[in-house]
């Protein structure tokens, strides 16, 4: 799922959440029931692990990564957030599971392994139990459907 969709979901729940912890955590754990709507990007994932498409990987994940800074200063610019800190560790929160995928493709421990297997594990479980295949949805109605839920969830934290 776009970086951006999971931090728009962490300023949401950051923003909802009573104290810091609550907003890191659920934040956090907001990631893995984000992740798991199917979202195509099950093919730029393969595509970069097995060296077909590096580049797009690459380029995918620099527009994402522009787009959610953009994102994440104007939230803190145009909102009077109730707690700024909640907002700021619900997005930290909600970014994180990524960031430690990320650092497991470039230098990985038995831990990050681990973690990342949870993390794919929860990319196919809907897949798998409810549409019952095997494949993620094609990229371009992931990336549809991710644009019409940025689009929604901006409307709502701006
Ligand atoms: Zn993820």
């Amino acid at each position: 799922m776009f970086l951006a969709v999971h931090a728009s979901v962490g300023a949401i729940t950051g923003n909802v959440a009573p104290d810091p912890i609550s907003a890191f955590t659920i934040g956090f754990l907001s990631h893995f029931l984000v992740d798991m709507i199917p979202h195509g990007d099950e093919y730029m994932y393969e595509g970069y692990k097995n060296g077909a498409r590096v580049r797009r990987a690459i380029l995918y994940v620099a527009c994402d990564v522009v787009a959610t800074l953009v994102l994440v200063a104007l939230l803190f610019i145009e909102q009077d957030f109730f707690s700024t800190r909640n907002v700021a560790l619900g997005i930290i929160g909600g970014l994180l599971p990524d960031l430690l995928v990320g650092i497991h493709e470039l230098r990985t421990t038995r831990l990050l392994r681990e973690f990342h297997r949870f993390h794919m594990r929860n990319h196919h479980f809907l897949i798998k139990h409810l549409r019952k295949f095997e494949r993620d949805i094609p990229m371009r109605y992931g990336l549809l459907l991710q644009g019409v839920v940025l689009t929604l969830l901006v409307r709502v934290v701006l």
